[in-house]
C-alpha cells in the first residue's frame, strides 16, 4: 500500500472548526483507520489538531487537508486517549514541532499498549503504513488551557471513564465541547476504564456551558447536552442490568447473552462491542456486593 496522498473532506461545524467524520467500522486496509471523528481548530496565530488520526496514513492526510485550509502554524496536536483509532498518526505532525498534548496519564497508557496495537494495525495496513505513539510534550492534570490567539481552548483531564486518560476539549469562543469517545453516538460505545466513572464524568460534562458536542464517533456535531442522552441510557442499562445479574449469581457468559441486550438495534457494531463491554462491567462490578 502507498500512503494516500489525498486531503479528506471536513465540515466546517462553527467557524475555523473542521472535523473529519470517521466511518462507522473497524479499521481495514480500505479505511486506513480513519473510524474516529478527527480535525483541526484555527485561531488567529495557530492551529491545533484535535486528534491526529488513526494512522500514519490518516494523519498524512489531516495535515493535507489543514494545509489546504491555512498556513497558519500547527502548535499543538490534542491526543485525546490512548486508542490508535485517534492517536496513531501522531508521527504526520513531528515536522511542524508541535506541542503534543495529552492527559498526565497518557504516557503511562501508551507504553503499556503501543507495541500491541502497532503490530495490530501493521497487520492490517502494512508496516510503515499504521504510525504510532509520540511521547505526549505537554502533560495535563486537572486543566489547562492553550491560547491559539484570540480563540483559548480549555482542556480537562477527566477521572477514569471511556479510558483512565480521556482528555476533552472547550472552544469558548463558540461554546462548542470535543469530548472525544467520552461521547458516542449511533456507534456502540466501548468500555475501556469505568462504567461507574464514565457515568460520573458525563454528568459533569452535561454542566459544562456548550451549545454543540463533536463525538468521537458519529456525526461531526449535536446539541448539547441532549446530544449525551442515548450514551447515558445505554450506559445506565449497562449499569443496572449487570449488577442484577451479578445479584442473581450469573455467571459472566450468562451476563454477556443477556445485559442490554434491549438496546441492539439501537447501535451500530453492537455486536461487536456490546459483550466486551458486559465483561467490563461484571469485573468492575463484581466486588461491589
Ligand atoms: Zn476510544
Amino acid at each position: 500500500m502507498t500512503l494516500g496522498r489525498r486531503a479528506f473532506a471536513t465540515d466546517e461545524i462553527q467557524p475555523g472548526i473542521h472535523i473529519r467524520r470517521g466511518v462507522d467500522e473497524d479499521a481495514t486496509a480500505q479505511n486506513e483507520d480513519g473510524i474516529a471523528n478527527i480535525g483541526f481548530i484555527m485561531g488567529r496565530d495557530a492551529v491545533a489538531v484535535i486528534d491526529p488520526g488513526g494512522s500514519l496514513i490518516d494523519g498524512e492526510r489531516l495535515r493535507m487537508t489543514i494545509r489546504q485550509v491555512t498556513q497558519l502554524p500547527i502548535k499543538y496536536v490534542v491526543m485525546t486517549h490512548v486508542h490508535p483509532d485517534h492517536v496513531f498518526g501522531a508521527p504526520a505532525f513531528e515536522k511542524d514541532h508541535p506541542q503534543f498534548v495529552g492527559h498526565a496519564r497518557l504516557p503511562r497508557a501508551l507504553a503499556l499498549r503501543e507495541t500491541f496495537y502497532r503490530e495490530r494495525l501493521e497487520r492490517t495496513l502494512g508496516k510503515g503504513n499504521a504510525g504510532g505513539a509520540v511521547r505526549p510534550t505537554l502533560l495535563v492534570q486537572g486543566h489547562a488551557e492553550i491560547d491559539l490567539g484570540d480563540r483559548i481552548l480549555a482542556l480537562t483531564a477527566h477521572g477514569t471513564a471511556h479510558t483512565d486518560c480521556d482528555l476533552s476539549v472547550l472552544d469558548r469562543k463558540t461554546g462548542t465541547l470535543l469530548p472525544a469517545d467520552l461521547l458516542f453516538v449511533q456507534r456502540v460505545p466501548s468500555l475501556d476504564g469505568s462504567l461507574r466513572g464514565w457515568l460520573q464524568q458525563l454528568e459533569q460534562l452535561k454542566s459544562v456551558s456548550a451549545r454543540r458536542a463533536v463525538p468521537g464517533h458519529g456525526p461531526t456535531s449535536v446539541d448539547w447536552p441532549s446530544g449525551a442522552a442515548d450514551l447515558e441510557r445505554y450506559l445506565g442499562i449497562l449499569l443496572r442490568e449487570t449488577k442484577e445479574a451479578i445479584t442473581k449469581g450469573l455467571d459472566l457468559q450468562a451476563a454477556v447473552d443477556k445485559v442490554a441486550v434491549s438496546e441492539r438495534s439501537r447501535w451500530k457494531l453492537f455486536d461487536d462491542y456490546n459483550g466486551h463491554n458486559v465483561t467490563q462491567a461484571y469485573k468492575e462490578l463484581e466486588w461491589e456486593q
